[in-house]
């Protein structure tokens, strides 16, 4: 799992959406005949010019930030952190396993009931930039329709494992109408160390508009150790720290909702 924080740029700075001006509008007019009339051309058109950049926060809000847990749900962690969140009133966004999920309908349907967020990790915790470009595009387009099954409503927004993409894996979310989301803390909570540690590393500057990076299951290498934390616990102190910042918590999608995307040029 890298450590490496993404250069985060503003969403005015990513790379314009549409025309806004006469001298655009020659280029938009010469892209035309790139983007076919039919649905599938349409597609690849919104694809191509939705701005670039992986979703990492929220600007321009001062009161609210996201918990993010990955790679669950996992029977033991997955009830003791929704426990915590219902203790704090706070909401949070779940990206999950499908295989996990599938094996696991009860504790995702609690979560579902309890106002969580779901969203696709992927459906085992494989690299996807590792994968033939054609096995990715099957997998995550199988995963985000068996999540869907699942929950009962459309995936909209998807991590993949590791945080790993390139352009190739971006633009196949985009293409399967996903939107990818990365984070601007992380508590580093596949490292042993204690609970006390792992939630000041993710609260050291913690402001409105972060998106915060914890796990409820967590997947690791053969070669990594599980570290013996409270992942509860973890998610109970980042709690506290926001509650003492102004912070309250909100799905990633509440977030977005009402400020401007943050976004970052995310690629590794
Ligand atoms: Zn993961």
């Amino acid at each position: 799992m890298s450590t490496i924080l993404p250069n985060t740029i503003a969403a005015g700075q990513a790379v314009a959406a549409g025309p806004a001006s006469g001298a655009v509008m020659g280029a938009s007019d010469a892209r035309k005949g790139l983007f076919p009339d039919t649905p599938a051309g349409q597609r690849i058109k919104s694809a191509v010019l939705m701005p670039i950049g992986t979703l990492v926060g929220a600007l321009g809000c001062s009161d609210a930030m996201t918990l993010t847990f990955d790679d669950g749900p996992d029977p033991e962690v997955t009830p003791k952190v929704l426990d915590v969140l219902a203790r704090h009133g706070a909401k949070a966004t779940f990206f999950v396993l499908t295989d996990h999920a599938r094996a696991r309908q009860p504790l995702l349907r609690r979560l579902l009931d309890e106002g969580h967020e779901v969203g696709l990790h992927f459906d085992r915790h494989d690299r996807i930039t590792d994968l033939p470009r054609g096995v990715a595009y099957r997998r995550i387009k199988q995963a985000k329709r068996d999540l869907a099954e699942l929950v009962g409503h459309p995936i909209s927004l998807f991590r993949p494992p590791y945080g790993s993409q390139n352009y190739a894996t971006f633009f196949i979310a985009r293409l399967l109408n996903l939107e990818v989301i990365g984070w601007t803390r992380q508590a580093e909570d596949w490292i042993e160390q204690t609970a006390e540690s792992s939630a000041g590393r993710a609260t050291k500057d913690l402001r409105g508009g972060d998106i915060v990076l914890l796990h409820d299951g967590l997947e690791l290498t053969p070669q990594e150790v599980r570290p013996t934390l409270d992942r509860a616990e973890v998610t109970d102190l980042v709690l506290a720290e926001a509650t003492r910042r102004g912070l309250k918590g909100v799905t990633v999608s509440q977030l977005l909702a009402r400020r401007t995307p943050q976004r970052s040029h995310w690629f590794r």
